[in-house]
Order: C-alpha cells, then structure tokens, then sequence
C-alpha cells in the first residue's frame, strides 16, 4: 500500500513565539499512524527551532527549496547538505509561487530535484496549471510537461524516494479547491506518465494534492484512489486545522 504524507509548507510565515506555540500542539496532538507520514516546510532561520521540537515526534520537517547547486560563490543561497545538517528529510521543489514569483524554469526545478536527492533529501515536486490553462483545455498538457522535464533528468528510478504534489495554482491560497473528481484525473493522469516509465514505481509514488484543503475537504479528496496525502499552505498554520487535515489522511 502506498504511503500517505501530509506536508505542511508554512511559506513565509512564523515567528519563534507563533512557532513553538504551533510546534507544541503538533507534538501533544499528533500520534504516529501506520502507513501514514507528517511533516512542516519552514523558512529555513527556523529549522533549528524545528528540529529541537519535532524531534522524537512523528512529525519530520524539511524546507521548501534548495540550491540546485551543492558549494560555491552563490550569495543568499542554502544547499541540500546544509539542510541535511539540520534534519530535514523533505525539501519542497518547483512550488508555482517559486516558478511563477522566482522566474524558476522545469529545468532549474529538475536541477533541484537532482540537488535534493544528491543529499539524502526527500524532494516534494510540485506541478499544476494556472486557471487560464485550465480553462484553454491544458491541463495534462501542462503538468505533464513539469513531470516529464523531472522524469526525463532524473530517470524513474529518481521518484523511488520522492513525492508528487499536483497543485493547481487557482486553488492555491483562493479557498478555491478543485474537486475531489478534478483532483483525481490529473492524479491518474501523471500516475499512467510514471508508468509509462515504471509501473511498479508509479504504483508506489506518493501523489499529494495541494490547494485549499482544510479539514471540512480533506477526507473527500484523500478518498479518491490516486490521493495520497495534501501539501497544505495556510492551513498547516493553525495547529487545529493541521492536526484535523492529518488525522483525515488515516484509512
Ligand atoms: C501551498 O502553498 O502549497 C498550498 C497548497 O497553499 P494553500 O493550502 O493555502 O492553498
């Protein structure tokens, strides 16, 4: 059975004191499920904060992008080892806030991909349409082209040890969450690209679905046959919602 991951992404949000006071809810609240994985991507000033509070709970952290470089003269960069060195097991890659925000191309965003699992690190690709493509009918098309621009640079065997998070970008933020039918075609879809490659490493992928979920949507997406789990914006800031989005991803 695939395993299931809900993956907070914090953004550019947190202070220390607004962290520990979440942090602390997080481990009272979250008890380890079989089969199922958690974990919080925060800004990176606060993985040391992190990491003394997680660990030892069931909940892992991780960042939510990295250099694709691993050493050298790039001023304000992080690399994937220095964030092995704070414990991160996941790093998210390719978020349409970084593609459409930090002018980052399907090729840097495969570059990451690469940089994370050079380090050990569980990289979170994200893939999704703009409502305008949408609605032009390009969906697949789209999506497709971000997953094969990974595929074709790390191989299949590169998705052994990572997840896929479609997040259509008119949901992400907007309260606007795609259905649970229009979630599970695109997550079919990228599934049978996967198989095209590998099945057995498609049917093992971890595909999350990102975009508005809170804990009144979650259960229905994650009961659709390819949802796997949720990457979770702003939701994942209020331990309540977190914890309920969490305990929805239990079978
Ligand atoms: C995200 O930032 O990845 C996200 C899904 O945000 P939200 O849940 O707030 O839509």
């Amino acid at each position: 059975m695939r395993c299931r991951l809900v993956a907070g992404n914090w953004k550019m949000h947190g202070s220390l004191a607004a962290n520990q006071a979440l942090l602390a809810a997080l481990k009272a609240r979250l008890r380890q499920v079989e089969g199922v994985s958690y974990a919080v991507c925060v800004p990176f000033p606060y993985l040391n904060q992190v990491s003394a509070a997680l660990t030892g709970t069931p909940v892992a952290w991780g960042a939510q992008t990295l250099s694709e470089h691993d050493a050298g003269a790039y001023t304000g960069e992080v690399s994937g080892a220095m964030l092995r060195e704070f414990g991160c097991r996941y790093v998210i890659v390719g978020h349409s806030e970084r593609r459409s925000l930090f002018g980052e191309t399907d090729q840097q965003v495969a570059a990451k991909f690469m940089a994370a699992q050079r380090c050990g690190l569980v990289p979170i690709l994200c893939v999704g349409e703009t409502l305008e493509q949408r609605e032009r009918g390009d969906t697949q098309e789209v999506v497709g082209r971000q997953f094969e621009t990974v595929l074709n640079a790390a191989g299949i065997a590169g998705f052994v040890s990572a997840a896929l998070a479609y997040e259509p970008v008119w949901a992400i933020g907007t309260g606007k969450t795609a259905t649970p039918a229009q979630v599970q075609e695109v997550h079919a879809f990228l599934r049978a690209l996967a198989a095209k490659r590998d099945q057995g490493i498609a049917q093992e992928l971890s595909v999350l679905y990102g975009g508005s979920v809170k804990p009144g949507n979650a259960k229905e997406l994650f009961a659709m046959a390819d949802v796997d789990g949720g990457l979770i914006g702003g939701a994942s800031l209020v331990a309540d919602d977190f914890v309920a989005i969490c305990e929805a991803a239990s079978r």
